[in-house]
């Protein structure tokens, strides 16, 4: 799961990115609204942590565009502000945010709480199987069925097909999926993508069933949901 953070102050910056990637989260970081619009677009993250106090572009400007742009109007958004009044707390509630904290938080709590946006959003993420239209995942028995039939998928699709049903209904660029299966670290061919979707698509739909990747031209795969 990727979080943006969109924060002017470095420190603290620093202080979320470790407690976040300790938590095995992808970050990504802006630190003021135009460049945090711009890492929104590029980016697509999972989750965005905004700062209410942002040098140009204010926190709850950028939120309120998060809910009327239709990309990115389902995104779990966290607001972070040193104003702990009940009526700012009112007020990013109501430009669309769904949660907040005040500085000085733990950040075991902001934690705490992006897990649960995170498990209201897809009630499927950290549970122990996953399933989306007739395919089941077992992440505990490293299994995978589609209806009644057993699926013999290797290392690398079983991870690509979890990816994919933990963001079903998304468009995924070959970039999301290069970094959220391979790594950002590893170098990879773009065609390694669409070799491994080959063999996913193979295993998945080998009795005549209905494709569920969708390819979308010059964007990515989505995993559809029905
Ligand atoms: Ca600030």
């Amino acid at each position: 799961m990727k979080i943006l953070i969109v924060e002017d102050e470095p420190a603290m910056v620093e202080l979320l990115r470790y407690n976040l990637e300790s938590e095995g989260f992808d970050v990504v970081s802006a630190h003021d609204g135009e460049e945090g619009l711009l890492a929104l677009e590029e980016e697509q993250p999972d989750l965005l942590l905004l700062d209410w106090m942002l040098p140009g572009v204010s926190g709850i400007e950028i939120c309120r565009r998060v809910r009327r742009d239709a990309k990115q109007a389902g995104l779990p958004v966290i607001m972070i502000t040193a104003r702990g009044e009940e009526q700012d707390r009112v007020r990013g509630l109501d430009v669309g945010a769904d949660d907040y904290v005040s500085k000085p938080f733990s950040p075991a709590e902001l934690l705490a709480r992006i897990r649960a946006l995170l498990r209201r959003r897809n009630p499927d993420v950290g549970a122990e199987k996953l399933k989306v239209s007739d395919v089941e995942l077992d992440l505990v028995a490293y299994r995978v069925r589609r209806g009644d039939r057993e699926l013999h998928l290797g290392p690398t699709e079983f991870k690509l097909l979890r990816y994919f049903m933990e963001r079903a209904g998304r468009v995924l660029t070959r970039d999301q999926l290069l970094d959220g299966v391979w790594g950002q670290n590893v170098y990879v061919e773009d065609r390694t993508v669409d070799v491994h979707i080959r063999r996913l698509r193979k295993a998945l739909n080998e009795a005549g069933e209905s494709d569920l990747i969708r390819t979308v031209r010059a964007v990515g795969y989505c995993f559809e949901r029905a």
